[in-house]
Order: C-alpha cells, then structure tokens, then sequence
C-alpha cells in the first residue's frame, strides 16, 4: 500500500522501465540548478532515455552527475555537460549538425531531438556500430552515424548549422571551421589534454566571433587535427 501511494505522489508508476522520475530529478537538480534553462533544451532531457545508451552494468550510474564508463577508455558525457553544449548550439528544426565523438550516441540522439539532421564521426568502430544500431532501434532516423577521424569534419554534408566536439582538442581543428555555413555556431572543448575550456566560435563570413564558456574535462581528441594517438610517456602519468 505504501509503495502504491508513493506511485500516485510521484505520478509515476513503480514498474516506470522509462526512469521518467530519475530524469525529472536529474533536470532538476543537475541541469536547471546549474543555469541551463532553455525550454527545448530541458525538455530533450526529459524525453531522451539516458539508460538506453549506458552499458547494462552500468545501469544504476545512468542518471548520475557524472560522466559514465562506456568501453574503449570512452565516456558518455555528463548529463550538465550535455545539456550546456546543446544549449549554446541555439539549435532550431530545420538546422543541420556534425558532432565529433558518437560515443555512446545520447548527445547525439538529443541532438536530433532539436535539429533537422545529425551527422556523427567516431573514431572507434565498435562505438560507431554500437551507436548506430541502438539510434536505428530507437527511431532516430534522421542520423548518420560515420566511422573516421573527426578531426577533418565531414566535407560530403558540409556546411553545417552547428557543429560540436565532444572530446577535448588542443585548438579548434580548422576543416570544422571551414564546414561551419554563415551564422553557424561551433562548441568545442579547447585547451591542455587534462583540463579544456568550452570555446563557442560563430561564423560572419571569413571572421569567426569567439567566446569562452565554462572549464571542463573531456577524454582527448585524436586524429590529424587533434591530440597524436601515441603521447610522449611523461604524458601517460
Ligand atoms: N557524445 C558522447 C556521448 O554522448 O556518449 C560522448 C563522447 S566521449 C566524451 C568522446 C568520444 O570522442 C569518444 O567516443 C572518442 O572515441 C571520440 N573521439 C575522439 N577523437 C575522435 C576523432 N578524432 N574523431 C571521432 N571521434 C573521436
């Protein structure tokens, strides 16, 4: 009876296999309290079944406040994390998107939530395969999922609305500029291999308007116009 009447306060029933209240609480308490308050942006959160794209033994992780193991020495991002470079991609329906770093695929599933079109690279081809599949099954079918270096963007769908790096680079790798259509905005995790900046950059013709956003730590960016794959051993402490 208790567990009963708890359902009916929540809203939610006990066998809710969406964890719809655990998002509700993770938009809450993670997101709005940190500042992200773009309705269409929120309501991508809640929608987005996080727990779909986290490893099974990783489930009870899946609405943390924190980034989650995902194999290949890889993560899905934090949820905050996701919610604030999407919110600065100011992303409207009929946009078109690259993403650098599938990863898991969620940022890229919220990401098509609110554009028109996604393109994704991923470096690791199981990661690719693994999102492509799991973004097929839920729907997404206005994702291209693309197994190659991100670094040097994807010229075949260029120019791109918005484009995102969701690995932390040492600068902005320039075939992303290049790619970005006028007006676009580019969000990029910018700096040293432990610790990066956000840097937001939009487009005006040849100049590009540059602001910085919140530090953060991202797993490095690799390729031609990245982080070499091989570091130096003092950078393996
Ligand atoms: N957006 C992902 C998600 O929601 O799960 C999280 C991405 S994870 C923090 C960064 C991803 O970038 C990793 O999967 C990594 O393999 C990928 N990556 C790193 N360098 C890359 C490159 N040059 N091209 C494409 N993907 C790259």
């Amino acid at each position: 009876r208790i567990m009963m009447a708890v359902a009916t306060i929540t809203g939610f029933p006990m066998d809710d296999f969406s964890r719809q209240a655990e998002r509700e609480a993770m938009v809450e308490t993670q997101i709005i309290a940190r500042g992200v308050l773009d309705p269409k942006v929120l309501a991508a959160m809640r929608r987005v079944q996080r727990h779909r794209f986290v490893p099974s033994d990783a489930q009870a992780q899946a609405y943390e406040d924190h980034p989650v193991h995902i194999g290949y020495g890889q993560t899905i991002s934090q949820p905050y994390m996701v919610a604030c470079m999407t919110e600065l991609l100011n992303l409207t329906p009929g946009d078109r998107v690259l993403e650098v770093g599938t990863g898991s695929g969620y940022q890229t599933a919220i990401l098509a939530e609110l554009a028109g079109e996604v393109v994704t690279i991923e470096r690791h081809a199981a990661l690719a395969e693994t999102a492509q599949t799991r973004l097929h099954e839920l729907g997404y079918d206005t994702v291209t999922v693309v197994h190659g270096d991100g670094t040097l963007g994807y010229f075949e769908r260029a120019p791109y609305d918005a484009v995102l790096v969701t690995a932390g680079s040492p600068d902005i790798p320039p075939a992303l500029k290049e790619q970005l259509a006028e007006g676009g905005r580019l969000v990029c995790p910018t700096g040293g291999r432990d610790v990066q900046r956000l840097i937001k950059l939009v487009r005006h013709g040849d100049t590009y308007r540059s602001s910085e956003g919140i530090s953060c730590i991202f797993v490095p960016l690799v390729g031609e116009a990245g982080w070499p794959e091989n570091l130096p051993p003092h950078h393996l402490t």
